[in-house]
This record gives structure tokens, sequence and C-alpha cells, in this order.
């Protein structure tokens, strides 16, 4: 089963794909892991993403992510599918994907930006640790004082409204038109919900 997960920031995609992945025994391709393990690997195009591009803090330019895709589903544990999670981020993308694999299905997580700018806001990060809460659902004991180390935390600058709301127009623009051009293949599931919830959803769709 080839399968794509789209959905918003906070939606859950890496919850989600990755109870996918435990479930029907396919690789959960994060494009971070992505980038992470093909740099570990040495391989050309995994090297000159990290050196020329995340490495840097730049964007990844479509040609370099679309050859660590091509080659990372290539291998050996992708022979009964995967469940990709950030990729494409694009119709160009996309349209790269088709040209190479035949995706079965689309996970699309729903999510309004309401929603997700108060899931992103109310996260909190650790000082010394880098230990992740939030205020509303996964709050510290003491407040703003990490359980783990007892240092303070902070709100991040990628996690202020303004940030979020960056980030959420580009989602907008860029990545959602992918859903019309798959639109025969999309589950749409309500990710508003709990992660327990959410997931029996997306189960009874790919069963
Ligand atoms: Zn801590």
């Amino acid at each position: 089963m080839k399968l794509l997960i789209v959905g918003p920031q906070a939606a859950g995609k890496g919850t989600q794909a990755k109870l996918i992945s435990e479930k029907y025994d396919i690789p959960h391709i994060s494009t971070g892991d992505m980038f992470r393990s093909a740099a570990e690997q040495g391989t050309e195009a995994g090297l000159k993403a990290k050196e020329e591009y995340w490495g840097q803090g730049k964007l990844v330019p479509d040609e370099v992510t679309n050859q660590l895709l091509y080659d990372r589903i290539q291998q050996d544990d992708c022979k009964n599918g995967f469940v990709l999670d950030g990729f494409p981020r694009n119709i160009p993308q996309a349209e790269y994907l088709d040209g190479i694999t035949s995706i079965d299905k689309v996970i699309s997580l729903e999510l309004s930006d309401e929603e997700a700018i108060k899931r992103i806001s109310g996260r909190r990060t650790c000082k010394g640790c880098s230990e992740i809460y939030n205020i509303t659902s996964n709050p510290p004991k003491q407040e703003n004082i990490c359980d783990k180390c007892d240092n303070e935390l902070y709100q991040r600058d990628d996690d202020k409204p303004d940030a979020v709301k960056l980030r959420l127009q580009t989602y907008h623009d860029q990545t959602e038109p992918i859903l019309e051009h798959y639109k025969d293949k999309v589950v749409k599931v309500d990710a508003s919900k709990s992660i327990e919830e959410v997931s029996e959803a997306v189960f009874k769709e790919l069963n």
C-alpha cells in the first residue's frame, strides 16, 4: 500500500503515519528523516542536500528532494509500500512522484487554521533539555517548569502565531492543491479529534 499523508502543521501527520506504519508494516518516510539518513549514508544527493541546503537552513530544491525520494523508495523495505509524510509538498513534486510510482490513497488530515494556531501556540520548549510541552494538552506538573530537568520553558519563535500563520499560508498555497490533483484517491479525516479517534477513522478508510 502506497500512501501519502497530508495536512497542515499540528494535524498529527507524524503520529498517524507512525501508527499506519506499525499496523501495515510499511516504512514511515518523513522528508526530514529522509534528508538526515541520506546524509549519514553519504549518498551524492544526500550530501548535496545537507551541505548546500538544509544544513544551512535553506529550503532543499525540488530537484534534490525528488532524487532523494527516488533513492529512498527503491530500498528493500519499500517493496510492500510506504507512507510518505511531507512529500509531495507541491504540484511539481506530485507530478514527479506520479512518474516514478503509483499512489493508492492520500489521507488528508483536516484541521482548521484556528485549531492549528491554537495547538502550536500552546507549545512550550524546555531551555535545558528541549523537551516539548503543550499548555493545554500536555502541561508540565509545575507551571512553566520542565518535569525532567527543572529548567524554565519558553515559546520558540517558530511557534508564535505570526510564524504559524505564515506556514499555514504556504500550506494552503502550495501543498493543498495536491488534494485536488489526487482527488479520487483522497480520504478526508477530521484531525481535530483525539489521536485514537483519528487513527480509528484512518484505519477504517484503509481497510
Ligand atoms: Zn528540561
